[in-house]
């Protein structure tokens, strides 16, 4: 298949063209190209590709084709599509709307943070495609109010997210209520051994497509470094704020702690700013979002989880105020600016203390990324993994002792969700992205299975912070403690 062919050679119906040049695309994405004609043919797939990149269309496009050639049942959706958070479950829904114009497919979005009236009456009419964050799909199912062994296609999207933020242990539940003959589909920014293992477990004979991230094709993107002492931050945040032109930016933190703490301290200095993380209830969540997208505020201070996957257009700015723990993060972030051909401006707070954090994202973004002090002067990082180099601009003479002041434990390098997480699984579900959990009694908790399951998430189960407290059990379960309690019938075992 040649990269320059447009939709109408990747064997899409007449509706669908007429839907996507209706949305204003021109031509396929990369992704797209690769994706769609395997889709159509049925096989499963392992698809690298990150947010960003048009991955949606490349499976939401193909299924809709599928799933009009058949009929469904009643409260048995053919299409089930897991999503680890809900903004993202949200924006897939609202693809599906656009691509669907033509279609007469009907829709559900169950995600946490919202109320299940609405969502319950949603899935009494029968919807032939599902969009799910896993908590609130395993809730709705406990409660019997939908049945899942209808699926024919199912899409597991952002598996590393998933992975990272500890919902596999739910996705690998689901999956077992499912049809064994099905197609699976399954994205993820990265295919490490973890990605490529779920893969094996939940994908048969996968085709494997690849594209690109962001990063290396957003030649729109101008990177910069500015090189900070750590109560530097915000002084330099401000100033960097009124020099540049800054017509709307996304400022990341890598803690919902910092998040609030920058955020208050920018509408002190009388900027324009709002917090977007995932401790904040849903409709403050979609209400914030709303209105950075109108313009109605230009800064949004967020964390990596309320953050990723967001599609706005024209964020003229990324700034990070912390650098990420992880070089992927980065990419991600940066993703948000950019876009459609724009120019964009990705800027970075870093201090020495971050110095291994930088060199992994310039190797990564395969960019030397310039490192200025705030006045413009070219800096150095000093990664001196000893003791603690003073936090200062520009690089320690070699002949000047080091200082006595000892270094502070180095961060462990993890998600920023674990970072951003509480130490309970469940916690950091509600927190995070999907779920406000109201459980029948003798349901079985999710952990439970996990417990059960006997396999821990990766990257999950850190303390969020090394200094917190293990409480009870902290987070390990032990699986005799999740067996069901048997009850014995009146006068047994006496
Ligand atoms: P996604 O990676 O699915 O989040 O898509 C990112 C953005 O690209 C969304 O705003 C889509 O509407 C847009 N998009 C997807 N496919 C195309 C295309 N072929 N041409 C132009 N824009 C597209």
């Amino acid at each position: 298949m040649e990269l320059n062919e447009g939709f109408a050679d990747l064997g899409l119906s007449e509706p669908l063209l007429a839907a996507v040049s209706g949305a204003g695309y021109e031509a396929p994405t990369p992704i797209q190209h690769k994706a769609i004609p395997l889709v159509l043919r049925g096989v499963d797939l392992l698809g690298c590709a990150q947010t960003g990149t048009g991955k949606t269309a490349s499976y939401a496009l193909p299924i809709i084709d599928i799933l009009s050639s058949g009929t469904g049942k009643p409260r048995m959706p053919r299409c089930l599509i897991l999503a680890p958070t809900r903004e993202l479950a949200q924006q897939i829904a609202d693809n599906f709307v656009t691509y669907g114009a033509n279609h007469s497919l009907r829709q559900a979005l169950l995600i946490g943070g919202e109320g299940f009236t609405l969502q319950e009456a949603a899935l009494g009419k029968d919807p032939d495609i599902l969009i799910a964050t896993p908590g609130r799909l395993i809730d709705m199912f406990e409660r019997g109010r939908i049945m899942l062994g209808g699926v024919k296609v199912l899409v597991i999207d952002e598996a590393d997210r998933m992975l990272d933020m500890g919902f596999i242990p739910d996705v690998e539940r689901i999956v077992q209520t499912l049809p064994r003959i099905r197609q699976t589909l399954m994205f993820s920014a990265t295919l490490g051994p973890e990605i490529k293992r779920l893969g094996k477990e939940f994908l048969i004979n996968p085709k494997e497509v690849s594209v690109a991230p962001p990063a290396t094709v957003a030649g729109t993107v101008r990177h910069a470094m500015i090189l900070v002492e750590p109560e530097e931050k915000r002084v330099a945040l401000r100033v960097l704020l009124r020099d540049e032109a800054v017509q709307s930016a996304l400022i990341f933190c890598n803690r919902k702690k910092d998040v609030d703490i920058v955020c208050a301290s920018l509408q002190r200095h009388g900027f324009d700013a709002r917090a977007l993380h995932g401790d904040m209830v849903q409709h403050r969540r979609t209400e914030t979002l709303a209105a950075f997208k109108e313009g109605e505020v230009n800064l949004l201070v967020c964390s990596d989880v309320a953050g990723r996957g967001l599609d706005i257009e024209a964020v003229s700015h990324v700034i990070n105020f912390d650098v990420p723990y992880n070089p992927e993060d980065y990419v991600h972030r940066i993703g948000r600016t950019g876009r459609a051909g724009r120019e964009g401006r990705a800027i970075t707070l870093a201090t020495h203390e971050e110095a291994e954090a930088v060199g992994a994202i310039s190797a990564l973004v395969n960019t030397a990324i310039p490192l200025t002090t705030p006045e413009g002067e070219p800096a150095e990082l000093d990664a001196t993994p000893r003791e603690k180099a003073r936090p200062r601009r520009g690089r320690r003479r070699r002949d000047e002792p080091p200082t006595a002041e000892k270094r502070p434990a180095r961060r462990r390098t993890r998600s920023p969700e674990a970072a951003e997480s509480k130490p309970k699984r469940e916690q950091a579900r509600g927190a995070n992205a999907t779920e406000s959990k109201p459980r029948r009694e003798g349901s079985r908790s999710t952990d439970a299975a996990e417990g059960r399951g006997g396999r821990k998430p990766a990257k999950q189960g850190a303390p969020a912070r090394e200094d917190e407290p293990v409480t009870g059990l902290g987070d390990h379960v032990p699986a005799f403690l999740s067996d069901p309690f048997p009850v014995l019938p009146p006068g047994a075992g006496r």
